[in-house]
């Protein structure tokens, strides 16, 4: 059996980052990977820019009255030349004309009639957005390789990109085994559970930007096992195998695979949750065989699938974010593997959470972070600092 570090480092070196590409339109491609440089096809701003509400004036210096001209208010497409002592009217956002040096705040200035009066002079081209302040036209955006969260997408809406180059979405299939499963809204025969397995990967997938997937329902029989995984592999590029990787009498999934002729690169890890976890390949397609448990099957997605996606997808084999914080209670870590713990950090204080049973999805529910106890350590004080994955 395999620590973790072996296991994540043969998921890292294994996966080949597709090299297909699709445009998608920005509103389609949160969580993307760019796979070309977008370079601003304008400035931004496209025009000086005022950032206050106020007034634009040519100010020359001395404490004259200033001549207010007119107004600006934002989309005007109205033109000033102001004279030195002239002022227009200004609102946020608003274009302020080529011969102003400053915008001043409206609370800075009182106005009699047609003339304004300065009170706090802000400086030379104060409060104007100059063009291109953000990003100069043809100057790189956002490089190849970024993924494209909330921000990303506005931002390039806001230089009038509508369509981007990404790397293709997998093409994933989640296979669920067990005679057992039945599904919500079905009333439960003797023997049977609910399938939770194949909504919450799905779930988990859709929310990572992973939204291509299909979930197929299988008993535990061998030649139906053998014949799913076959059609898989000729369609997918990942097949998340659910359950039935065990070695029990009734698990197919390894068997399946080996019928096939996948590759296996490694079975079995040494951790709990989630020993029984598989990942092999044929050809360019992978498998992840996950524990049936619930929650053994998403603490293996999110340590070892969700990274390997990211990779696969373009970007970097990255999967939760890591944080440090501080144990509330000492934890002793007993058996011979390493332990992930659903854990609630507050202000940094870990607490690890009753319900630890890979079973149990409830005490999930309420997690926020992943505790990873490794092999190296048996006994873990209160203080003690510990690294966690932010779920
Ligand atoms: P297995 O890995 O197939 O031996 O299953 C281990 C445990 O997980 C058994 O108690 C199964 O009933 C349960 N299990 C397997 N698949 C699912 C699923 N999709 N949803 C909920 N529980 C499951
Ligand atoms: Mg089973």
């Amino acid at each position: 059996m395999i620590t973790v570090e072996e296991a994540k480092t043969i998921v890292e070196d294994k996966v080949i980052p597709t090299s297909q590409v699709e445009n998608r339109s920005l509103q389609k491609a949160l969580n993307s990977i760019l796979a070309e440089n977008v370079h601003a096809q304008i400035n931004m701003p496209p025009f000086p820019q005022s950032a206050m509400d106020g007034y634009a004036v040519n100010y020359s210096g001395k404490d004259y009255d200033i001549e207010l001209i007119g107004e600006v208010s934002a989309g005007s497409a109205q033109k000033f030349f102001l004279e030195p002592n002239q002022a227009v009217r200004i609102f946020t956002g608003a274009e302020v004309p080529s011969t102003a040096n400053m915008v001043v705040r409206q609370e800075d200035v009182s106005v009699v009639n047609k003339t304004i009066k300065v009170h706090v002079v802000p400086g030379e081209l104060a409060n104007i957005r100059p063009v291109g302040e953000q990003i100069k036209k043809q100057n790189l955006a956002l490089p190849v390789g970024h993924r494209l969260n909330e921000a990303s997408i506005g931002f390039l809406a806001s230089i009038g990109v509508e369509t981007v180059s990404v790397y293709k979405q997998p093409k994933i299939v989640v296979i669920a085994t067990g005679n057992e499963l039945a599904l919500p809204g079905q009333v439960l025969k003797p023997g049977q559970v609910y399938d939770s397995n194949s909504l919450m990967l799905q779930t988990a997938l859709a929310n990572k930007g992973f939204t291509n997937c299909t979930i197929i329902k299988i008993e535990d029989c061998y030649s139906t096992t053998v014949n799913t995984i076959s059609e898989a592999l000729s369609h997918y590029d990942l097949i998340i195998g659910s359950g039935g990787i065990s070695v029990g009498d009734y698990d197919f999934i390894g068997k399946a695979l080996e019928a096939n002729k996948v590759t296996s690169h490694f079975y079995k890890v040494k951790q709990k949750p989630g020993k029984p976890l598989y990942f092999g390949q044929k050809n360019q397609t992978y498998v992840f065989g996950l524990p049936g448990n619930p929650a053994a099957c998403l603490t293996c997605f999110y340590i070892y699938v969700l990274p390997f996606l990211n990779k696969w997808a373009g970007g970097t084999y990255t999967g939760l974010t890591e944080f440090t914080g501080y144990l509330k209670k000492e934890y002793t870590r007993r058996g011979d593997r390493a332990h992930f713990l659903k854990g609630k950090v507050v202000n940094s204080e870990i607490e690890i959470l009753d319900g630890q049973s890979s079973a149990m999805l409830q005490s999930y529910a309420f997690a926020n972070a992943i505790i990873y106890v490794p092999l190296q350590k048996s006994h873990l004080f209160a203080g003690d600092a510990v690294k966690y994955f932010a779920i």
